[in-house]
């Protein structure tokens, strides 16, 4: 086997192999860019040895050969006592990764080649500081010492000199310096620090190996959903030196701003340093003007090297540079992290600027950066005082009063104050003050403990994590360095950026949401050029989707107000009405008396009562949607939904007993109750069952939907409405409902004289639909599927219960790398979808196919749904413009 590939062999489409920083080097060498000569470890080798334990001999013997090419054109050897050739040593996962071993540099430099150093270098000073840095990254990183030994061992040489800068320490400071880590390594590792070139580099390679499996890192995989068995390639690479002087340097820039997207090149650089002092942020660094009015020769070498990544990677590219002397090298290059905003921007410029298609612009940003850019906002002219900075963990910006307990948030969120509920970690005995809280900050854990999962799943703003944050609940206090915040102290804080500030920063909403639901005009009068920049590119990326998508997007709404907010963020029709929620408010007493009816006729009675509400309910919506389509489903949950808690009712009524008056009104309610409890009630007498078992309840709400279109057809509207059965199992289910509805539509639109289709069909929410949908489709003009109670039934999990019972331990463990409630699970329940769209449209080649479970706003679903060939997601209104951004990016 191959283990190792030199830096003119690969490219960067190898990054299985080389590591993305592998191959981006390999490509740069092959783009005659200035990269210092060096070779890559693969990853294969990394797997090899973390299965062994131990490096493979081949890659021993491979290691020799790539190193001895290596000295062989440099003309000098790893660690020469005269002219000492050093080498850096870092990692290069795929994807890239904190809590992964970075960067040794240095390598190859001991008692003697420092000298040796000083001598061709012809400076002292110089050599010395790359030794103390060798043995403070060595030790950290390699040998796992904390990095405060070394840290305070250089301040205490500063301070003993009563000097602030590195720069300041002379050659004395630093051979001093060296004496003393060279014994914090013994006294930590007990034994020498390695004097062997060779060795320092093996070691090295194993560390990088090693910090494949560290918990920081698998941890970090987990939660970014990185397979554990990638492993991590290693680079090796010749050193170039940016702490030879003031004509050396090094620094990290960006070919477009990442933060904003806006044009022209963005950089910090640092004279007389190396690589890890510029993110370390010792000293303040230079932008990249500085850099060109220090050394305009460096400079315009590194703007032509940017020009020519951009066009080579057509992207925003990121890149780690140094000047030795005078001249540029390029250390590390990739196509760079951005924020949402800049994601748009970014990609928009590069259709401008011809360098990408439409098709490529919509593939570069996501629903979730559109999503992020649709929530509120910290007005961003205002000011703001940072606490600190943790994880984002469940987006918007939110401002509360501090409250450390639940019962707390309760009590003050009751009365109208705005909380902040602030944890040391939450558990789910805090879920009443999650609801209660504006947002909610923790201390520790990270985007998969239990706040985090929470907080998304009831779209709370949260950020945690906070490790800088010291909460002691029982004396009400918050701590961050020498801020110290108490109970009623306002904070706010921005789930998109994990930022934490104290006070009360004010909120505007997104231009981005007020551009969706007001359109382009509006949105871009009145603000900056660079919002209405962000704006015009949102604009244009989302009408490029739709142009290309082939799913239609609807929208999950009840009311017309629902439906007018759903149609003005681009839906296309209703995908689901759920009636349920017309049941309630000062309705519950109606249906109340259809489920106490003593006998057909009082059933009736209620019944009939309640028609010309339900007609006035679907009349408002069909006019609001028309002519787009709305599904209306029938009646779903378990009556005893409509009915008193019983509990409640039970002390009520035995209260009433034991004071000897009870009412009789409330024991015949209580024995409703009773005889309508079920110890399971999702699976019990819920919506087709419900509506065969109860005389006349789906005939109501088909009479009211029939009637309600006749009138709007007759008022020379276009009504389009479709009727949806929940919870089939059975064909039999279907037959028995359709025959039902079939003569009540047929005896409305008859009377009315109107000619008026209204197509019948089912959910697919239940396994046994969708093993049966061949049949089913006998009866269905459409299916739609219910990926909500589909995942509940095939998973066997309480969609109500199981999210903070056991999601949170799950993800953790590995279980799943997302909640299956949240993205479909392709392999399971997504599986069932698939076989039912197949073979219902065996029967039915003409089978409308949907669906309107939670999944239908989710990006990953989407795309799934897009393959699997459904016709239309449904989603909550606000996720409209996400889904209809993804299923155009599903398609190009
Ligand atoms: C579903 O089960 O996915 C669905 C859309 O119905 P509900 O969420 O109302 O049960
Ligand atoms: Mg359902």
């Amino acid at each position: 086997t191959r283990y190792v590939f030199d830096f003119t062999e690969g490219d960067k489409d190898q990054k299985d192999l080389l590591g993305g920083k592998g191959a981006n080097l390999a490509e740069m060498t092959k783009l005659g860019l200035p990269v210092p000569p060096g070779f890559t470890i693969t990853t294969d080798a990394c797997r090899e040895y973390l299965a062994l334990g131990s490096e493979p001999g081949e890659l021993r013997v491979q290691v020799t050969m790539a190193l001895r090419h290596l000295e062989d054109d440099a003309g000098r050897q790893l660690g020469d006592r005269h002219d000492p050739l050093l080498v850096s040593v870092r990692s290069g996962a795929k994807f890239s990764m904190p809590g992964m071993m970075e960067t040794v540099l240095n390598i190859g430099l001991n008692d003697a080649s420092v000298k040796g150093l000083t001598e061709v270098s012809g400076d002292e000073r110089f050599a010395w500081d790359s030794y103390r840095r060798l043995l403070q990254m060595f030790g950290k990183t390699v040998l796992d010492m904390p990095g405060e030994v070394f840290a305070d061992a250089l301040d205490a040489a500063k301070s003993a000199k009563g000097v602030t800068s590195d720069l300041d320490l002379d050659v004395d400071d630093l051979k001093a310096l060296v004496a003393t880590f060279k014994e914090a390594v013994k006294e930590h590792s007990g034994a020498e620090f390695p004097q062997h070139p060779r060795e320092q580099l093996d070691m090295a390679i194993r560390a990088v190996f090693n910090s494949w499996n560290t918990e920081r890192a698998r941890l970090y995989r987990r939660r970014e959903r990185i397979p554990h068995d990638l492993g991590t390639a290693v680079n090796i690479c010749t050193m170039v030196f940016g702490n030879l002087g003031d004509t050396s340097g090094t620094g990290v820039a960006f070919t477009r701003d990442p933060a904003s997207g806006k044009t022209g090149a963005y950089g910090d650089y640092l004279a007389n340093a190396q690589g890890e002092d510029v993110v370390a942020g010792i000293r303040n660094t230079l932008s990249l003007d500085d850099l060109a009015a220090m050394d305009p020769e460096s400079n315009s070498q590194l703007r032509k090297v940017m020009r020519r990544l951009e066009t080579h990677y057509r992207d925003l590219c990121d890149i780690e540079f140094t000047i030795e002397r005078g001249k540029l090298w390029m250390l590390q290059t990739r196509v760079g992290k951005r924020t949402a905003a800049a994601a748009f921007r970014i990609a928009a410029q590069l259709v401008d600027e011809q360098l990408i298609t439409l098709d490529e612009a919509l593939s570069r940003v996501t629903g979730a950066q559109l999503a992020q850019l649709m929530f509120p906002q910290f007005d961003p002219s205002a000011q703001r005082v940072l606490l600190t900075r943790a994880m984002a963990a469940s987006p918007g910006a939110a401002v509360g009063r501090i409250v450390f307990d639940s019962p707390t948030a309760k009590e003050w969120a009751a009365r109208g104050e705005a909380v902040m509920l602030v944890r040391k970690e939450t558990n789910p005995d805090d879920l009443e003050g999650m609801i209660a809280a504006n947002g909610i900050l923790t201390a520790r854990g990270g985007k998969t403990s239990h706040a985090a999962v929470v907080a998304r799943g009831m779209g709370k703003t949260c950020v945690c994590g906070a490790e800088a944050m010291l909460v002691d609940a029982a004396a009400k206090t918050v701590t961050v360095g020498a801020t110290v915040l108490g109970e009623g102290d306002l904070l706010s804080i921005d789930g998109s950026t994990g930022d934490v500030f104290v006070g009360q920063v004010p909120v505007v909403p997104s231009p981005v949401e007020t551009y969706l639901e007001q359109g382009l005009e509006t949105a871009t009068q009145g603000v900056d050029e660079e919002t209405a920049d962000l704006v015009r590119a949102v604009d244009r990326l989302l009408r490029h989707a739709d142009s290309r998508r082939r799913l239609g997007v609807r929208a999950n709404a009840d009311t017309a107000e629902d439906a007018v907010r759903a149609r003005n963020l681009g839906a296309q029709g209703i995908g689901l009405c759920r009636t349920e929620h017309m049941f309630l408010g000062e309705r519950r007493g109606l249906i109340e008396r259809v489920i106490l009816a003593s006998d057909a006729a009082e059933r009736e009675a209620a019944l009939a009562a309640l028609l010309p509400l339900q007609r006035q309910d679907f009349t408002e919506l069909l006019e609001a949607m028309d002519p787009l389509p709305v599904t209306i489903r029938l009646l779903d949950p378990p009556l005893h939904e409509f009915l008193p808690d019983r509990t409640e009712l039970s002390v009520k009524v035995a209260l009433a007993q034991a004071a000897g008056k009870p009412d009789p009104a409330d024991v015949t309610l209580l024995a409703a109750v009773e005889r309508l409890h079920e110890s399971n009630p999702m699976l019990g007498l819920r919506g087709v069952r419900l509506g065969l078992l109860t005389p006349g309840l789906f005939a109501l709400q088909v009479r009211a939907i029939a009637e309600a279109a006749c009138a709007l057809a007759k008022a020379g509207r276009s009504p389009h409405v479709e009727i949806m059965v929940p919870l089939v199992g059975s064909v039999m289910e279907l037959y028995l409902v359709r025959d039902e509805t079939d003569g009540i539509v047929n005896e409305v639109t008859a009377a009315a004289g109107v000619d008026l289709k209204v197509p019948i069909g089912t959910m697919i929410e239940l396994p046994r639909a969708a093993l049966t949908s061949h049949r089913i489709a006998e009866a269905a003009e459409f299916f739609s599927f219910g990926t909500n109670d589909l995942t509940q039934t095939t998973w066997g999990f309480s969609r109500d219960d199981v999210e903070a019972a056991v999601f949170a331990a799950y993800l953790e463990k590995g279980v799943f790398t997302v909640s299956p409630f949240e993205s479909i699970d392709v392999d399971g329940v997504g599986r069932l979808v698939e076989i039912a769209a197949a073979e219902g449209r065996r029967t039915r080649p003409d089978l409308k196919l949907g669906v309107c479970g939670e999944h239908g706003g989710d990006p990953e679903s989407i795309h799934f749904f897009h393959r699997v060939g459904l016709d239309y997601v449904s989603c909550s209104p606000f996720r409209v413009p996400v889904a209809r951004l993804e299923a155009g990016r599903a398609a190009v």
